[in-house]
């Protein structure tokens, strides 16, 4: 349920009010914005009377919501979330790029994509430490020494850097990590949702390969219930009948999740293809259906890439990709940064 007070209403009676609601075991999540506060009611509010609450002179408007995720939730949060990564703005009108190798392999690939990726205009690095490989006998990331080369190649270009945590216990090597990413394949790995949920720590949240708006939606909500609300939500494609791609990229997942939620919403192109000539239309496409951002994988040099090299573009592809990128986002919506 959630309670839409009257501008500038009573502070005593709000307190009376929220006080009374957690006596009946219901916690309160108040969202102050300019004009308007909106108090989100989380619990049972079955036996709540709605037609009491209307009544009260604090009160402009009562709803009751159906949809599980709360914090999540537009109705409860009316404005986009602006989720701030040092300099960079994800989310609000701003067009974030994400830009890096699948995975880290030596300082001098990590360095050199940085430096490229950068001059081309790229908000923050991507590069996997902790690779999630489907195979045992794959490449399975250089770990910390790949989060260590992450940071150097911070240190040469100030670019944030974003990557992928696979379990809880990796979180000490994550100190300097900028943006935590949890893949598709840990979408629903609650623990590790519920430990990402007590940091104060961006965290980008991939769609899993059969999930659900719904699915994603709850996943975020297990970190926002920690108290975490810097969650960015990543579309990487799902798991359909075709096979001529590696997924499909679903674009209506944009439109459709930033209707449901004030999130962030973001774009692997890379992964929902799994082909470097399909990137530049799929990115294209992403940012005219409204992504506040996109994540991509450049690699210096794709056929030798120890992960993901068929889908990997070369940095001068990104360098143009980038500029195409930043004018249809100001053409589509008038704001790019
Ligand atoms: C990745 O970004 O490197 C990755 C493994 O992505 P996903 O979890 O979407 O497969
Ligand atoms: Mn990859």
């Amino acid at each position: 349920m959630i309670v839409i007070l009257k501008q500038n209403p009573n502070q005593a009676q709000v307190n009376n009010f929220i006080g009374w609601l957690h006596e009946k075991g219901i916690e309160v999540h108040t969202s102050v914005g300019i004009s308007q506060t909106i108090l989100g009611l989380v619990g049972d509010t079955s036996a709540l009377d709605i037609n009491l609450i209307s009544a009260l002179d604090i009160v402009e408007d009562v709803k009751r919501i159906q949809e599980p995720y709360k914090n999540a939730n537009r109705k409860f949060h009316p404005q986009d979330t602006v989720v701030k990564v040092g300099d960079v703005q994800v989310g609000g009108g701003n067009l974030t790029i994400i830009a890096g190798p699948c995975s880290v392999e030596s300082e001098e690939q990590i360095v050199s994509v940085a430096r490229s990726v950068k001059a081309s205009g790229a908000n923050m690095l991507r590069g996997g430490a902790f690779k999630p490989r489907t195979s045992p006998y794959s490449f399975q990331g250089l770990r910390a020494e790949g989060i260590r080369l992450l940071t150097l190649a911070k240190a040469e270009t100030a670019l944030p850097i974003v990557t992928e945590i696979m379990d809880a216990s990796q979180l000490p090597l994550f100190e300097d990590v900028d943006v935590i990413q949890v893949g598709a394949r840990n979408m629903q790995n609650f623990e590790l949702l519920k430990a990402l949920g007590s940091l104060r720590k961006p965290v980008l949240l991939k769609r899993g390969l059969s999930a659900t708006y719904e699915e994603l939606l709850m996943s975020a909500e297990y970190i926002m219930a920690g108290g975490n609300d810097q969650v960015i939500l990543c579309e990487r494609g799902i798991r359909t009948f075709e096979t001529y791609t590696r997924n499909t990229m679903d674009v209506a997942a944009v439109p459709v999740l930033k209707r449901l939620t004030h999130l962030p919403v973001i774009v692997d192109p890379s992964h929902s293809a799994g082909r470097s000539d399909l990137v530049a239309p799929l990115s294209c496409a992403a940012v005219a259906a409204g992504a506040d951002g996109l994540i991509i994988e450049v690699h210096n040099d794709p056929e030798h890439a120890l992960c993901d090299g068929p889908q990997s573009i070369r940095p001068e592809v990104f360098d143009g990709l980038a500029e195409r990128l930043r004018e249809i986002a100001e053409l589509c919506r008038g704001a790019s940064k």
